[in-house]
């Protein structure tokens, strides 16, 4: 039976739910038991849209209305790091021709040039954050493709967007483009950077095209870090999404922040050749990036469908970067949901339980201590400079997802269509949007 809270109710015990202790503050100073997953059976009182109380164990007897939810999960909602809410959903009119990077980025490219014009770009991002919402996420950073012409329309509608969806889904936005453009193309650079910081946005780029670091390379990092610093701009790369021997910008990224002593918040997504590196290599870098303050999102369902895809040939590595070895360096990991329905990856919904649930399968994140629901709760929370977010806590707004599930073996198993969302301690309307909406674009 599905849960319910009931929509006049303002002061409530959800009592005796299952909570991720790694991303929980328990009132009281002892640590509480927790079970072999890392679930701690709780109550949360909610008052006037805020978790109130955090208790181990039952719900006092004090009055309050009990909401028995001894068969549920909870946890906060998700927050996705890493999408592309500029291209996704154009899967009927621009499949890739043959599932591999290349295909993507000559489709991408034609699509962008044909089709994107503001009532495009916000259709599909409206589509797309109506779904977000519907799955239970709480936060989102998008890349937006920024050459030419595009800078002028993708971001103005994106900041749109961001008000009109202010109080469901907190958004960030991210400039995407080749960093060769910051040396072949200074003026355009130069407006990006004002583009970007008019619209409180992070200054990113894809470092790796298919050719090994060169001095170029270093030339534009050192714009790109130098620029970021005066302005106090947030950096965000695209960073060797490739099984290439020549895929290494991400040391050269680390180095140029080490070189620059960066202090604002940097992350490379994608790193997949780091995976194929020799230990020696991989360590050297690894130490690299802790060193640089350089935080790594993987991009799982992506990098599996892009990665080492030749016709007639079978997969034979999962193309992800390298989490557990860069985790347990003191590197920042996050996993995200990277594209949706576009040609870059043909699938997925900005589900953040999808994208956790392929994550654990495909990265291993099950049998590991580590913390792993953190990655799409804490960390991104942080490095989007959002800490009252992605955690369960007294004073934060209650902006939960409910699950049927008490143990996170029954959270994976099933795709979790039955969960209920809360914001503000209030259940959600919002059903999923129908893919006929698209059919006029
Ligand atoms: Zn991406």
């Amino acid at each position: 039976m599905q849960f319910e809270v009931p929509p006049r109710l303002v002061r409530y015990w959800l009592d005796g739910v299952s909570l991720p202790a790694a991303i929980t503050d328990f009132s009281g100073d002892d640590p509480p038991e927790t079970s072999r997953d890392g679930l701690v059976k709780a109550s949360l009182l909610i008052e006037a849209g805020k978790i109130a109380e955090v208790v181990v164990g039952a719900a006092p007897q004090d009055g309050v209305p009990h909401l028995p939810g001894g068969k549920r999960l909870v946890l906060p909602r998700l927050i996705d790091i890493h999408t592309h809410l500029d291209k996704g959903h154009v899967f009927r009119r621009a499949p890739n021709p043959d599932g591999t990077f290349f295909g993507a980025r000559e489709t991408v490219g034609r699509d962008r040039e044909a089709y994107w014009t503001a009532e495009d770009v916000q259709a599909r991002m409206d589509f797309a954050l109506r779904s977000a919402l519907h799955h239970g996420t709480g936060a989102i950073r998008t890349h937006l493709d920024s050459i030419g012409k595009q800078i002028g329309i993708s971001w103005p509608v994106f900041d749109e967007m961001r008000s009109e969806w202010h109080g469901r889904i907190a958004l960030q936005a991210v400039c995407l483009m080749p960093i060769v453009n910051v040396m072949d193309n200074p003026d355009e650079f130069e407006k990006l950077v004002a583009t970007v910081s008019r619209y409180q946005g992070i200054l990113g780029a894809v470092t790796f095209l298919g050719e090994a670091p060169d001095a170029k390379l270093e030339a534009a990092l050192d714009k790109m870090v130098g620029v970021a610093k005066t302005d106090g701009l947030d950096l965000d790369f695209h960073v060797d999404e490739s099984n290439s021997p020549d895929a290494r910008s991400l040391e050269v990224i680390a180095d140029a922040l080490i070189r620059h002593k960066f202090k604002g918040k940097a992350l490379a997504g994608h790193c997949c050749s780091l995976a194929l590196m020799s230990d020696e290599d991989r360590k050297r870098v690894t130490g690299k990036l802790a060193e640089a303050g350089l935080n790594v999102v993987s991009l799982p369902m992506c990098n599996m469908y892009l990665q080492d895809r030749q016709a007639g040939i079978t997969p034979r590595w999962r193309g992800v970067a390298p989490l557990h070895e860069l985790d347990s360096a003191g590197v920042s990991t996050m996993v995200a949901s990277d594209n949706t329905r576009d040609p870059f990856y043909a699938y997925g919904d900005l589900d953040g339980v999808e994208v956790f649930r392929e994550a654990t399968r495909i990265l291993h994140f099950d049998h590991s201590a580590r913390p792993w629901l953190e990655t799409l709760t804490t960390r991104p929370a942080a490095q989007m400079r959002m800490p009252e977010k992605g955690r369960i806590k007294v004073g934060a707004a209650a902006d939960l997802v409910i699950f049927s599930a008490r143990t996170m073996n029954e959270f994976l198993c099933r795709p979790q269509t039955d969960r209920l969302v809360l914001i503000n301690g209030k259940a959600i309307d919002a059903p999923l949007p129908e893919y006929a909406e698209l059919d006029g674009l």
